[in-house]
């Protein structure tokens, strides 16, 4: 399933918690933030843009959720807990964790595919110019 395409500026007050001092953080984070989630109807469900992680690894991360764009736009940051998911690979013994916050839509991160980030690398492998 292909990636949500949803994008949204951060509000101020989101970027200025994200540079608080004693925060481990990026020092200038992008004030963009993209929904992470697959593609999902986005008047049921809201978007979902990972911020910062928690404390340790399993700790809640922060979030940054939100319905709508523009004026309309309802948004909040909030921590949410991981979702527990994992998928073991029989083959190599691998263990990946779903990077989505819980109860999450459908799929896990590992069912979704990032279609810009596919485009990129397409142009990377057949070595077209955008001039032509
Ligand atoms: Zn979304
Ligand atoms: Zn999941």
């Amino acid at each position: 399933m292909f990636q949500c395409t949803a994008v949204t500026l951060l509000p101020p007050d989101a970027v200025l918690r994200l540079t608080a001092p004693g925060v481990d953080g990026p020092e200038e984070p992008e004030p963009y933030v993209l929904c992470e989630l697959g593609a999902h109807d986005d008047r049921r469900t809201e978007h979902a843009a990972y911020l910062r992680p928690g404390r340790t690894p399993d700790s809640p991360a922060l979030w940054f959720f939100w319905t709508g764009s523009g004026p309309g736009r309802i948004h909040r940051a909030e921590s949410a807990p991981w979702c527990p998911a994992v998928l073991r690979r029989l083959d190599s013994g691998l263990v990946r964790r779903c990077a989505f916050l819980d109860h999450h839509t459908a799929p896990h991160s590992w069912d979704v595919t990032d279609p810009l980030g596919d485009l990129i690398a397409e142009r990377i492998v057949s070595g077209d110019s955008p001039e032509g």
